[in-house]
């Protein structure tokens, strides 16, 4: 073949492929407008009502980190009903469900499932069955949020240009229940996650978030500052940890006012101070423990090696020994929360199409909290957003991790719309790039 007549030929096999690309995009287009209809089946009375009973069975009956195995059979008996397949148990607790073609792209939605150890104190016709356990961050409703998108999806399946993987996660609450779903392998092709949290000063339909850091980086860390008893009457014969600790605790203040960087966002908090039981005796020791945030990797090492020498040489001021415990195998640090630029257009677009330019906010203000979602990002490109719940009537008590958080129920059909908004229209687009690819490749 001479290269004339190959350049020839191919020239009108652009052609041709264009003509069919314009006729094969019209079904496909006609099929993106039927994902409009989302919202609306997400707030019809069937959809609903039905997410409102699962919210309300799972809010009855929280469980904490990597014990959710009442809620996990709740989900997968949900999702048998729908003749969804999946995964369990995956990071024991953990089920990942599958909708679409089986075949790439793979898009992951991601629900956490667990409960804090706290009292509720709403009186309310659902309040939790369990004493000291509660759904005070909501995660009851991230779960029912996500069966909700599954509802849909399943519902437009034909449509689905590629795989919905569904993440019901275990232990986001200190637990990192996200490296163990990472660990297991199980997200392997997915090329973008998305994962939302509710937010009860947030009105109904409203979302919030922002391209970049968006939540911080998080660290635990405990110290034995150890010096010597005694009574308290005759103080030159002891060394006092209490007074050794209580400067230390200052000192720690120094790391943020005097060695960050003012325009660089970071916390060091004591939280703990334990030591002593009599009002006339000196103590042995004294147990200090807190947390520390930064939004960057750089910032976040650089407190934790100055937590461990200002806690260590300020305790050698005063005689006293210290020694300092990061947690690493209990409380695991928690990278920033950092959002995708394309999956903030991406998100944008979404958002701004179902609930109107005025109830997207892009550019919220980032928040010292911390995500284990930050795991996923840090393997896949990933987006966090924040989703309203709102109660009509102002609560002020109701915030997350609070024993008196109220979630309006109203919200719940936005965020199941939002997820299976997101999932399907990422799949469409990714599934033309793959086919523009395709085509150049040939
Ligand atoms: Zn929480
Ligand atoms: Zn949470």
């Amino acid at each position: 073949m001479s290269s004339s007549s190959f350049k020839f030929n191919t020239f009108h096999f652009y052609i041709i492929i264009f003509i069919l690309q314009v006729f094969a995009a019209t079904p496909i287009l006609s099929d993106n407008s039927s994902f409009n209809d989302f919202l609306d089946i997400a707030k019809s009375p069937e959809v609903f009502d039905w997410m409102m009973s699962m919210r309300r069975k799972i809010h009855e009956n929280p469980e904490l980190g990597y014990e959710e195995f009442e809620t996990s059979k709740l989900i997968r008996s949900e999702l048998d009903k729908m003749d969804i397949p999946y995964k369990h148990p995956v990071a024991i607790t953990g089920v990942i469900g599958f909708i679409g073609t089986g075949l790439s792209p793979f898009v992951a939605l991601r629900a956490d499932m667990d409960a804090l150890p706290m009292q509720e104190m709403v009186e309310w016709e659902h309040k939790s069955k369990v004493a000291g356990k509660m759904h005070a961050c909501g995660h009851d409703a991230h779960v029912t949020m996500l069966l909700g998108a599954a509802k849909i999806l399943k519902h437009h399946e034909k449509e689905i240009q590629g795989t919905v993987v569904l993440v019901f996660q275990p232990a986001e609450e200190g637990g990192g229940g996200a490296t163990k779903i990472l660990d297991a392998g199980v997200l392997e092709n997915v090329t973008a996650i998305f994962g939302l949290h509710i937010d009860p000063n947030v009105p109904i339909g409203e979302v919030a978030s922002k391209s970049g850091p968006i939540l911080a980086g998080s660290g635990f860390f405990e110290a034995k500052i150890s010096g010597k008893g005694g009574h308290a009457a005759i103080p030159q014969q002891a060394i006092d940890p209490i007074l050794a600790a209580s400067n230390v605790i200052i000192s720690l203040q120094h790391l943020v006012s005097r060695e960050a960087d003012p325009l660089d966002s970071q916390v060091v908090t004591i939280a703990k101070f334990q030591g002593g039981s009599a009002f006339n005796v000196i103590p042995d020791y004294v147990t200090i423990g807190g947390t520390f945030r930064a939004f960057s990797k750089q910032s976040f090492n650089q407190l934790r090696q100055r937590i461990e020498e200002v806690i260590i040489g300020q305790a050698a001021v005063h005689r006293c020994n210290a020694t300092v415990d990061f947690l690493d195998g209990v409380k695991p640090f928690y990278p920033p929360t950092v959002n995708n630029g394309d999956l903030h257009e991406h998100f944008v677009n979404v958002a701004v199409n179902m609930l109107g330019i005025n109830k997207v906010n892009k550019a919220m203000t980032p928040v010292m909290g911390s995500e284990d979602f930050s795991f996923y990002q840090q393997a896949v490109p990933g987006y966090f957003f924040i989703l309203g719940v709102k109660n009509s009537e102002h609560k002020p008590k109701s915030f997350l991790h609070s024993p008196y958080l109220e979630i309006n129920e109203d919200g719940l059909p936005y965020g199941a719309a939002l997820h299976a908004s997101l999932a399907s229209t990422y799949l469409l687009k990714h599934q033309q790039d793959d086919e523009r690819k395709y085509h150049d490749e040939l």
